[in-house]
């Protein structure tokens, strides 16, 4: 089950029952920039097919960080660069067994093969630090806070709508999983120096920033 939410002009979270995960869309005169691509490719293909529903220009993928459910639903949108921070590689597919052992314990059978047969498509476009990509009448910065949920983490600024995805670096309706505890508040800091109207979790509800300072306060 997954249903859209307008946060501002061409900007869209598309959530979802299954893990109350949240995938993020970006609409530009000239592309979009789909944030993750979710679980597997039945996924992947069910939100390209809805963003088509929305837009037809050319898409671009970011991901926020290499856990399963960002990822392992690129394959559908291919072929299109694929951007994500340089240390995502490495970590991709780490996650994968543990999760289709944990769908089989769950009787998920369906889910399980489905990640299993999944391909992992590399990032093609990696960044460091920062990268401004032009969407055609407006831009959006791809950028890494620091360590916090991951070693990789990236958040989507789109300045011109005050709002941030920011991948699992929060999370509403559930605890932030914080891998860098001692790195993950200035993450957030980082995050918060934007002055976001709206930020999007990478899991729940689209927040505002009050949220997000509350979360930091609690969980540091
Ligand atoms: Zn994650």
């Amino acid at each position: 089950m997954a249903r859209w939410t307008e946060l501002g002009e061409g900007v869209y979270a598309r959530r979802y029952t299954h893990l109350d995960q949240t995938l993020g869309l970006v609409v530009g005169a000239e592309r979009c920039l789909v944030v993750d691509t979710g679980g597997d490719e039945v996924q992947g293909a069910e939100f390209a097919a809805a963003i088509r529903e929305i837009t037809t220009v050319p898409w671009l993928v970011v991901l926020t960080h290499a856990h399963f459910d960002h990822h392992f639903g690129t394959k559908p949108f291919l072929p299109c660069p694929v951007w994500a921070h340089e240390r995502c590689r490495a970590a991709m597919g780490a996650d994968r067994e543990t999760w289709v052992e944990t769908f089989r314990r769950e009787h998920k059978h369906e889910l399980a093969r489905l990640l299993e047969e999944a391909e992992l498509v590399p990032p093609s476009h990696l960044f460091t630090a920062e990268v401004t990509l032009d969407l055609g009448g407006r831009k959006v910065t791809l950028l890494h806070p620091g360590r916090g949920h991951t070693d990789h983490d990236v958040a989507v600024h789109v300045p011109d709508a005050g709002v941030l995805f920011a991948g699992d670096l929060v999370e509403q309706g559930a605890p932030p999983e914080i891998g860098y505890p001692a790195d993950w508040p200035s993450a957030i800091d980082e995050l918060l120096a934007l002055h976001p109207g709206t930020v999007v979790p990478g899991h729940g509800e689209p927040v505002d920033a009050a949220f997000v300072r509350r979360q930091q306060v609690t969980r540091s």
